[in-house]
């Protein structure tokens, strides 16, 4: 991962934030920024930096083209809780605890790492495979995502347990 410290602030500064826009929707409702460019399986938001080339988080770039601020180490924080917002006025430098206290309070962290397969058990799974209803009821039932229900019920995930 890119330090801030490989990062350099191009003399055409305008060029850059230029094309950082051209990738940003604004919601005029909530003045959110809502970020059209490349988003990482992980669901990173990815920027092009020029200056040397790499990619850097989108959240990262928008502080840097527009408050040029941002301090070795920092971390960034969103003031308006919406995860696509690169706005700069919706974003705080914050230090690396602070960031990673709120995405914990958001419980995206958690979310994120846990594989929802670990969260049921063999016979949790046998009971979901054999259970009545849409599979909107059998995912409330069991509190798992209407997702995770049709993995099991079309086989993709708990192949393991399937009958022979
Ligand atoms: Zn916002």
């Amino acid at each position: 991962m890119a330090t801030i410290q490989d990062i350099y602030i191009p003399e055409d500064i305008n060029a850059v934030r230029l094309r950082f826009e051209a990738f940003t929707k604004k919601d005029d409702a909530s003045g959110c920024w809502i970020w059209k460019g490349s988003i990482t399986k992980a669901g990173s938001m990815r920027f092009g930096w020029p200056y040397p080339r790499q990619t850097v988080p989108a959240t990262r770039a928008s502080v840097f083209i527009y408050h040029r601020d941002l301090a070795a180490g920092m971390d960034v924080r969103s003031l308006c809780h919406n995860e696509r917002c690169v706005n700069p006025s919706h974003l705080m430098v914050c230090t690396r605890a602070e960031g990673m206290a709120q995405l914990a309070a958001s419980g995206k962290t958690l979310k994120g790492m846990l594989q929802p397969r670990s969260r049921l058990s063999d016979d949790q799974v046998r009971a979901i495979r054999s259970a009545k209803g849409t599979h909107g009821d059998i995912a409330a039932q069991f509190k798992i995502s209407k997702r995770t229900v049709e993995g099991i019920l079309q086989g993709r995930s708990w192949k393991h347990l399937l009958p022979k």
